[in-house]
């Protein structure tokens, strides 16, 4: 079709201009392989960060202090199911050394993530949030999954500022078969209750399930539009060996850096991490996101005897720590000509 370069040029534009995308036009942007659309979607991605939230990188120093699940969900390395798993459990004073160390970074947010694991009452979680406030005043951004509106209240009244909790995909026949006994619409009245909580919320998808299309990727992006999230995580699935999904393709840096691409064009001033597993996949993932729209690193500081064991997906073993993964991002940045981003980094501006 000769007209395919003439439209593929003419929806970018029209993204970055701000204007809505349809459906089926996002599906025939993400249904593309070439190398120019992906080049033309990163060139005007970079733009509309540089535009909307500037040249800073934030920093979200991360704590995995539980690996335990009640969860099964089939693309997990540790679903319930997998007996593989050798299960730790941080204490309130190993969380509380882990952010310390952040804060003596210099780095401004902490995100705690574990599995659904209840072994953490709401006192528990309430007592190291409290805590951590206290002794460093650092923001607190929460990743440990589904709990009631009322876990989530006591939570931000002591203190915690951010929740991320991805929904993952935006089909819900698709969620329901990834995530054994879980429906997306829990997942989105979850993220209704934080919004309404007043956190500052982030949600995102993976790029690459089996049976996932264009047409439920162009969902996913406007989901993530319409739901008005603050931060937008968007990552790769990478097939883990202990889980059902072991044989399944999984997800590529091109396709990923596509949605990645175009949630910065229809999001504009969101915050997006180049995210771990991206970083994981491929040797140039966190950079090649930092030039398609991210602005926000999240270096691992959970302990090196038990970063190996939170097996989300295979590679975890190689993520480097906080301390080597900054000193290689302050080289990358001076290729980019950007810089650590300094105070919260929350979301700023209009929506
Ligand atoms: N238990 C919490 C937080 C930890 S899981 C929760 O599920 O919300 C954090 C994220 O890891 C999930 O949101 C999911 O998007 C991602 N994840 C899980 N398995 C993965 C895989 N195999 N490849 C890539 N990302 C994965
Ligand atoms: Fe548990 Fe989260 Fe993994 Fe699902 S994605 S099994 S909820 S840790």
């Amino acid at each position: 079709m000769s007209e395919t370069p003439d439209r593929i040029g003419r929806l970018i534009d029209a993204a970055h201009r701000g204007e809505d995308l349809s459906r089926e036009d996002l599906a025939f942007l993400l249904s593309l392989s070439d190398e120019a659309s992906l080049g033309a979607l990163e060139t005007a991605a970079n733009s509309a960060r540089r535009e909307y939230v500037g040249d800073a990188v934030h920093l979200r120093g991360i704590v995995e202090f539980s690996n335990f699940c009640r969860q099964n969900c089939l693309y997990c390395g540790l679903r319930r199911d997998n007996r593989d798993v050798v299960r730790y459990r941080m204490d309130e004073d190993a969380v509380l050394a882990a952010v310390h160390g952040i804060r003596d970074k210099g780095i401004g947010t902490v995100v705690l993530q574990s599995g659904e694991d209840p072994a953490y009452t709401r006192g528990d979680l309430c007592r190291i949030v409290g805590r951590i406030k206290d002794e460093t005043g650092l923001i607190v951004t929460l990743s440990v999954g589904e709990r009631p509106r009322e876990d989530y209240r006591a939570f931000r009244e002591a203190g915690a500022d951010r929740y991320l909790l991805k929904h993952e995909t935006a089909s819900p026949d698709l969620y329901r078969r990834l995530r054994p006994g879980c429906t997306l619409e829990d997942r989105l009245r979850c993220l209704k209750d934080l919004r309404d909580l007043g956190y500052e919320v982030g949600t995102g998808n993976m790029v690459g399930l089996p049976g996932q299309t264009p047409e439920i990727l162009a969902e996913d992006l406007l989901l993530m539009r319409s739901l008005d999230a603050d931060m937008l995580g968007i990552g790769p699935f990478i097939p883990h060996p202990g889980t059902p999904l072991a044989d399944e393709p999984g997800g590529d840096l091109a396709g990923t850096l596509r949605v990645l691409a175009l949630a910065r064009l229809l999001t504009r001033n969101t915050n997006i991490p180049a995210t771990t597993a991206l970083g994981t996949l491929h040797p140039e993932g966190r950079i090649r996101a930092l030039r398609a729209g991210a602005n926000v690193v999240m270096p691992d500081f959970t302990p090196e005897s038990l970063r190996a064991r939170y097996d989300i997906y295979p590679g975890k073993a190689a993520v480097p720590d906080g301390d080597v993964l900054l000193a290689r991002l302050r080289e990358d940045l001076i290729l980019l000509g950007r810089q650590i981003g300094k105070g919260p980094g929350g979301r700023s501006g209009p929506r």
